[in-house]
């Protein structure tokens, strides 16, 4: 049985559709990811999961328990739901010592004192702030602060943890520091967790699946891999892009030779594509391509198309290498190593080749095929329809 259960939620605010009949499954222990832009829906459907907002139509099981229907009209306040939340503006007691604040949860339960004791030091070992115990939130840092906000939830043993944003405000080093930790954390007490972010780089890191939310609706629910490498639509191959996907629209043809695809934006740089393409000839397509999936070629031959280097961005190791393709702010981006940039410079004419892409269908945006990328095995999801 899922941990968490939620079947054909909506919610409208006035004349804002926020969420759009969202159906979605997260298994006991799993650390789920919700990942989109901002404005997407994200905040409201973990607040409908806490009890913060009521859809307007669907239901939500935690656990065996329906804490939601808007058919039957149950409808759980988020103190009767086995939840823990944690904002990105954590909202600590000022007055209140970092023992005090991670207690306060207990005490309002009406712990024992020794049920208390022993909980608020295990959950602040957890968080590494042993010796904190005496400081007030405004000597904390803010990376500490929100490890104070972590432990106030962790304390309370929710069977679900939800997470909005949390790292948000931090600044980038801590913001790793403290990914880390979260993710030791959620290893060591398996609370199932669901956690919101617009950082396609800590969804990566941190799910062990994905929900891509777009306006309001899932797009696509899989592990990182699978959603890096096999994106349904054009949208969210972009949106996972780190930094950069590539989106190249155009017409597929096949030559006696080979099988291409002819860019609109460049008639004069074609991209080979594999044999078994030659069945969608004459297809209006998008291909879409991470950097590190198009090859530079310094010396392309006859059957290659060329294109000039606007620039090439060092990037440790190896460079981002940007060409131009038809008019401005049109570009295709590469990867390229230290030593393969070196006679490349700006004006420069390459070839690419791509050997990893998606091809998608232009009117629709859906995937129809993809080549070069790694044979995943098969999911072992449980299905809404299990239940
Ligand atoms: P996200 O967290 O992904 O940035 P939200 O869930 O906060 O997105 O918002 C989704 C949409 O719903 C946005 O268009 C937002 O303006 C709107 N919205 C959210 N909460 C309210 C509210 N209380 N009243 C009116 N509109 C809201
Ligand atoms: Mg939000």
């Amino acid at each position: 049985m899922p941990a968490v259960y939620v079947s054909g939620i909506s919610k409208s605010f006035e004349t804002v559709s926020a969420l759009q009949n969202i159906s979605l499954d997260v298994e006991d222990r799993e650390f789920l990811v919700v990942l989109g832009p901002s404005g997407c829906g994200k905040s409201t459907l973990l607040r409908c999961l806490a009890g913060l907002e009521y859809p307007d139509t669907g239901e939500i099981f935690i656990g065996d328990t329906c804490v939601y229907s808007a058919g039957s009209g149950i409808a759980l306040s988020p103190r009767e739901r086995q939840i823990g939340m944690v904002f990105q503006n954590y909202a600590l007691y000022p007055h209140m010592t970092v023992w005090e604040n991670v207690a306060f949860g207990l005490r309002m339960r009406k712990a024992s004192r020794s049920d208390v004791e022993r909980k608020v030091r295990n959950a602040l070992q957890m968080v590494d702030l042993e010796g904190f115990e005496a400081r007030r939130p405004r000597t904390l840092s803010g990376g500490q602060r929100q490890r104070v906000a972590l432990a106030r939830t962790l304390v309370t043993e929710p069977s679900v943890l939800l997470f909005d944003e949390p790292l948000s405000n931090l600044d980038p080093k801590l913001r790793v520091g403290l990914r880390t930790q979260l993710k030791q954390i959620h290893e060591r007490t398996g609370a199932t967790s669901i956690f919101v972010t617009h950082d396609q780089n800590e969804a990566m890191i941190l799910g062990d699946r994905i929900a891509v939310i777009q306006n309001g609706c899932i797009a696509q629910v899989d592990e990182p891999q699978r959603l890096y490498h096999y994106p349904v639509n054009v949208d969210v191959a972009v949106f996972t892009g780190n930094p950069h996907t590539n989106v190249i629209p155009g017409q597929i043809h096949k030559t006696p030779e080979q099988v291409l695809l002819i860019p609109e934006a460049d008639p004069y740089c074609f991209v080979g594509l594999p044999d078994s393409f030659s069945r969608l000839a004459g297809a209006e397509v998008t291909l879409t391509c991470r950097p590190e999936d198009v090859e530079l070629v310094a010396q392309p031959s006859e059957d290659e198309g060329t294109l000039e280097i606007i620039t090439s961005i060092p990037d440790g190791g190896r460079s981002f290498v940007h060409l131009r393709i038809g008019d401005a702010p049109r570009q295709i981006v590469a990867v390229a190593g230290a030593r393969d940039v070196s006679g490349l410079h700006r004006r420069a004419k390459a070839g690419i080749r791509v050997v990893r892409g998606n091809i998608f269908e232009k009117a629709t945006g859906l995937e129809v095929d993809s080549f070069g990328h790694p044979a995943l095995p098969a999911r072992s999801a449980v299905s809404i329809a299990d239940r």
